[in-house]
């Protein structure tokens, strides 16, 4: 294939919607924890592509189902059922709380079907009234119309109006704020176990029990949006296992294709009663390869070798972590569970983790943030032991850059 033109950073701004600002460099190849771009230039990856490709890059189990899967069918549409869509909703079910599971491509589209499911129930078992989903400020749930009003934060919707009605938004680990909101006209309320996006935020302990307990006096179903805290990034298969917590919907994604598009809606026999044939819908959803590989994933992930070396991991995360701010003073707090790490700068540096992140991808190592002030780290769940060494030297240099620029 000829083409008359060079494939840069530059045509990127000539030829994409002007929506994204990304690094200056195109990575070209990956293989576990290490990428390599146009130049041949190697970095280590602390951020697995936003907390998904939780297995690293290429892992040659799933390179083997892409290809194995791709050489037989990918893809039916709904007309007709396939093996790898049952064989992955059938390993989700036993291993969580839910009974019923729903394929979407995306974790937007994995949420839109959760809060259209939850006003569905509501009509059906209580009447049109009991219609309004309550969700946290700074929350973040995709990027269709009815998630970015769901989601906390109100940059994301302005511009787009009219939007969905009938949302509310309460201040998150402040169990007044929602026991003031919450009432019989509630279908949902829905939370991140940890909020990824609005900065790693976790809830105080027994802060969801005692959300649990006002959903279920108002008759309203609880939704965990696991799309970034799922598949084994806080060291159990779904965050909410951690307390043990159990909701009547949760949403995957990310973490869950390793890669590949794919998300999961999960729910119980009792809530999914409410959608009958044609309710809603997906053409790619559950296609046969974004399943296969799926369940390749979750094969590997869902096992005690994995799910123990994230907390491994994290430990050795955390302790350099420690020793370089122990001498650069640069993060007044750790937070998250497992590989997902949100580092809140201190105030001088408030505003600035983008700089942080800049600095070590110009030495060669790639992170993420979460909101102006936290630096994110959510890497493969395996990443070798070395490349977190060889990261954090890299990452210490690149505070050096920032400290004394
Ligand atoms: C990333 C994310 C989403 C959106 O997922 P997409 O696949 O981008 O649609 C939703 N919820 C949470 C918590 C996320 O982190």
């Amino acid at each position: 294939m000829s083409q008359n033109f060079s494939v840069t950073r530059e045509l990127f701004d000539d030829v994409m919607v002007p929506n994204y600002s990304p690094g200056n460099k195109i990575p070209v190849k990956g293989l576990g924890s290490r990428v390599w771009d146009q130049d041949n230039r190697e970095y280590i990856d602390f951020a697995g592509g936003i907390a998904v490709t939780s297995l690293g890059h290429s892992h040659p189990k799933l390179v083997e189902t892409l290809q194995t899967q791709g050489a037989k069918i990918w893809h039916l549409s709904n007309v007709l059922a396939n093996e790898p869509a049952i064989r992955l909703a059938k390993k989700l079910t036993d291993s969580t709380f839910a009974e019923k599971v729903f394929f979407s491509n995306s974790g937007g589209e994995a949420n839109e079907a959760a809060l259209k499911l939850a006003r569905k129930y509501a009509s059906v078992n209580f009447g049109e009234d009991k219609n309004e989903i309550i969700a946290f400020e700074q929350s973040f749930h995709g990027r269709t119309l009815f998630t970015v009003t769901v989601g906390g934060q109100p940059k994301y919707t302005e511009g787009f109006g009219p939007l969905p009605q009938g949302i509310k938004h309460v201040k998150f680990n402040d169990i007044d704020s929602l026991k003031n909101a919450i009432s019989d006209k509630t279908c949902a309320v829905i939370v991140e176990p940890i909020q990824g996006e609005g900065g790693i935020l976790s809830p105080e302990p027994g802060y969801l029990k005692d959300v649990k307990a006002l959903c279920k006096k108002n008759n309203a179903l609880l939704i965990y949006d696991e799309v970034q805290t799922g598949m084994g990034r806080t060291g159990k298969l779904y965050a909410y296992m951690n307390e043990g917590v159990e909701p009547d919907i949760l949403t995957s994604a990310k973490g869950l294709g390793g890669g590949f598009p794919i998300g999961a809606m999960l729910t119980t026999n009792k809530v999914s009663e409410c959608f009958h044939v044609g309710t809603h819908g997906s053409t790619y959803g559950g296609n046969p390869l974004g399943a296969a590989i799926a369940e390749t994933v979750l094969d590997i992930v869902n096992t005690e070798e994995v799910l123990d070396g994230v907390i491994k991991k994290r430990e050795l995360f955390i302790s350099g972590i420690n020793k370089i701010n122990d001498e650069f003073k640069v993060f007044k707090e750790i937070r998250g569970m497992g590989l997902l790490i949100g580092l809140q700068v201190e105030d001088i540096y408030k505003g600035k983790a983008k700089q942080f992140v800049n600095a070590a991808l110009d030495l060669g190592l790639m992170l993420l943030i979460a909101g102006p002030d936290v630096v994110r780290i959510a890497p493969s769940l395996i990443i070798p032991d070395k490349d977190i060494e060889e990261g954090l030297l890299l990452f210490k240099k690149a505070i050096e850059k920032v400290v004394t620029a």
